[in-house]
């Protein structure tokens, strides 16, 4: 048997000391220090080790008991039949799995039939009925030993006093969810918040907490809930009163108690999948809290079979929902130097289960975040991916650091050029600046031949890559001058293939200079804008000269593209790629489109406020059409300002400015003149 090193041992003392201050703080505080899902991975982790190493169990540890010890002012009392808890699954898979077991340990039933019930988040009750009469009612505990809370239970009305049952045998025990419905829980929390008092952190702990209270009064106000799921007549054969799970929930809702409605009988697992996603959704439409499914074998006899283990039925298996946070290990922090030189830190992780997913790696956004988590190689991390959101790093469990890790910071060199890196002051990315950097060229290579760039043909992200490892392209100009022969030194790149490349780069010379803008990969500048600036500046050399001002007016170009722009065209490399391009006879001018000469040729218009009939885009390509442009703000250079409803401050500007104002049908008039 395989023995474990000093690190798991380690590890497995870690999960343990976590769990157990977990726990305690959870069943017997009701004031969790962590979310349960979180709770759940751990505390998996911990069992895997224990299963693979088996000398790491014992009996102490938090997976070979069921609850805490209560420690409250209430009289501890013995369960007669031990309220055990319940096996956890996490997806079908695993459904399936105990499914088999199950089979397995039963050849003798060919098939099947599984209740499924609604895992209720609240706290299990053990309630003693003698002779129809409510006698004793007690909290869950350790499992073994619980508290008498009486006087509590019988605050929540609906709990039966008296059982609705001819022929009541003498001793009935009901076991059941106690919980707080979601509106009562929000209500509650409200109410500590104006007195200070500190809030639950679920309805769960709060139920556990309110039928926890000393003074009954309390717990009456708190308005509990109750459904019922387990039928026992202790000293008897519970088949003497029902034969099944389904029975005895038909019973128990006769005797006079709630038994939750969405329950449903299922002969075989398809259709315990199908329960568990439809309930996925539709248990946030439900005025209480439902962590799960629960899944029971419907027939007693069965049930009676398979028993329990130490801590919980083999005839029964909570499903819950897939969490968006768990815990992994993080064992590398490396730096990711995007297209546009952005450093990223990344942690690389064990890969855990996440919404549905395999996740192993997360962002650690920039140098800032870095600093706030602290997160070092060897921690221990919760990651959170909710719906399309790239995974994040939420925190650090500080308490499972490994002795001798080291902060991670940032670099102060490119890890992939070496060069210095920059971060600007007020801005959170550092940056490598140098735009001869490997990583840089890499993505530029990829945007400029991207199917809205230059759409070169053939020349995926790894031939790019090649490109640029083996020194042959140093800027997105020199894909002009490679050769067939040059291109023939690269890994499977035959005479036919290298010639239909240089085919396809010849062929990307004819592309409209707006696509060749988008591929310089400007910051800000995405194919849209592209389109946009190249109608007011119908040449590079234009755009290159414009100042902020003229850019910025530029009908929905905003002052950062604006400033991103004219900050591009003032780098001197960028001036020498230009010049290269312009050599290499790329299209950098639009063609000249044959626009009549009209009255409002080269006149500028501004558009405010809500017209009557015409939107503002078609407002302007009417404009437009007569050789006129439309800008975004009123300067002395505007000749017209066209004004809708609730025109804005570019009105009064104008009226200040004295330029001709116009209505919709003024325009219109106008342009057709
Ligand atoms: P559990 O809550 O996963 O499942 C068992 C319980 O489900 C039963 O005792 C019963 O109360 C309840 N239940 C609800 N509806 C039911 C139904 N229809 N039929 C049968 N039972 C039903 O297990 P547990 O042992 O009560 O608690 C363990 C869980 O508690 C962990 O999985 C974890 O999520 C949470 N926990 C969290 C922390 C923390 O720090 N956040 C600490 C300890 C435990």
């Amino acid at each position: 048997m395989e023995s474990p090193n000093l690190e798991i041992k380690q590890r497995a003392s870690e999960l343990r000391s976590l769990l157990q201050k977990a726990s305690y703080a959870y069943y017997v505080l009701d004031n969790p220090i962590m979310e349960d899902a979180v709770y759940d991975s751990l505390y998996r982790e911990l069992q895997q080790l224990e299963t693979q190493y088996p000398e790491l169990a014992s009996l102490d540890s938090p997976t070979a008991r069921v609850g805490e010890k209560p420690a409250t002012g209430f009289k501890s009392v013995q369960h007669r039949i031990p309220l055990y808890s319940l096996e956890n699954a996490f997806n079908i898979e695993e459904l399936q799995n105990w499914e088999k077991r199950t089979q397995r340990q039963t050849p003798s039933i060919k098939v099947a039939e599984y209740v499924c019930e609604l895992k209720i988040d609240g706290s299990a009750l053990a309630l003693s009925y003698e002779n129809g009469i409510l006698v004793r009612g007690v909290t869950r505990g350790d499992g073994v030993t619980g508290e008498d809370i009486t006087q509590n239970v019988r605050t929540i009305r609906s709990i039966p006093l008296k059982l609705e049952l001819e022929n009541c045998p003498p001793l009935v025990e009901v076991r059941g969810e106690a919980f707080l419905p979601l509106d009562v829980f929000q209500q509650i929390n409200q109410e500590r918040l104006t007195v200070g008092e500190q809030l639950f952190a679920n309805p769960r702990n709060a139920a556990a907490g309110t039928l926890r209270q000393l003074n009954p009064k309390i717990v009456a106000k708190r308005k509990l809930d109750f459904f019922a799921y387990t039928l026992h007549i202790p000293g008897q054969d519970d088949t003497s009163i029902a034969r099944t799970q389904w029975e005895a929930l038909e019973l128990l809702q006769k005797m006079g108690f709630k038994v939750n409605p969405n329950r449903t009988l299922s002969p075989t697992s398809q259709e315990v999948a199908e329960y568990y996603q439809r309930w996925d959704t539709e248990r946030l439409n439900l005025p209480y809290m439902t962590d799960g499914v629960v899944v029971k074998l419907n027939s007693f006899s069965l049930q009676e079979q398979l028993g329990f283990t130490q801590k919980f039925p083999r005839w029964a298996i909570a499903l819950k929902y897939a969490a968006e946070e768990a815990p992994t290990r993080v064992e590398n922090i490396v730096i990711n130097v995007g297209r546009t030189g952005a450093l990223t830190p990344l942690a690389h992780m064990r890969p855990v289960q996440l919404a549905g997913t395999t996740v192993s790696r997360a962002t650690l956004h920039n140098a800032d975040r870095l600093k706030e988590l602290d997160i070092r190689i060897g921690d221990t991390v919760i990651v959170r991916k909710a719906g399309e959101i790239i995974p994040e790093v939420l925190r650090v469990l500080r308490e499972l650091r490994p002795p001798d890790t080291q902060a991670f910071e940032m670099p102060l060199n490119c890890p992939v050029c070496h060069q210095k890196v920059v971060r600007t002051l007020g801005e959170a990315v550092t940056r490598c600046v140098n735009a001869s950097c490997p990583a840089i060229l890499k993505g530029a290579i990829e945007h400029w031949v991207s199917r809205d760039a230059l759409d070169i043909n053939g020349m995926g992200e790894k031939l790019g890559y090649q490109l640029v490892e083996r020194g042959l392209v140093h800027s997105v100009a020199d894909l002009y001058e490679l050769t067939t022969q040059k291109l023939q030194t690269l890994e499977r790149m035959g005479n036919k293939l290298a010639e239909k490349l240089i085919d396809a780069i010849a062929l990307s010379k004819t592309k409209p200079w707006s696509r060749v803008l988008y591929g310089l990969g400007i910051r800000h500048v995405g194919s849209v804008n592209a389109q946009t600036l190249t109608q007011q500046f119908p040449s590079i050399e234009q755009l290159s000269q414009a100042e902020i001002h003229d850019i910025a007016a530029v009908y929905g170009i905003g002052a950062e593209i604006a400033g991103s722009v004219h900050q591009w065209f003032r780098i001197p490399a960028n001036q020498t790629l230009i010049s290269r391009l312009q050599n290499l006879g790329l299209q950098l001018e639009a063609e000249v489109k044959e626009t009549p000469i009209t009255p409002l040729t080269g006149k500028t218009f501004v558009i405010t406020g809500t017209l009557p009939t015409l939107k503002r885009e078609e407002v302007k390509e009417l404009i437009e059409k007569t050789g006129a442009k439309v800008t975004d703000s009123v300067s002395k250079k505007t000749d017209y300002l066209v004004v809708g409803a609730e025109a804005g401050s570019k009105l009064t500007k104008a009226q200040k400015l004295g330029i001709t104002c116009l209505e919709e049908s003024q325009l219109l008039e106008l342009l057709n003149q």
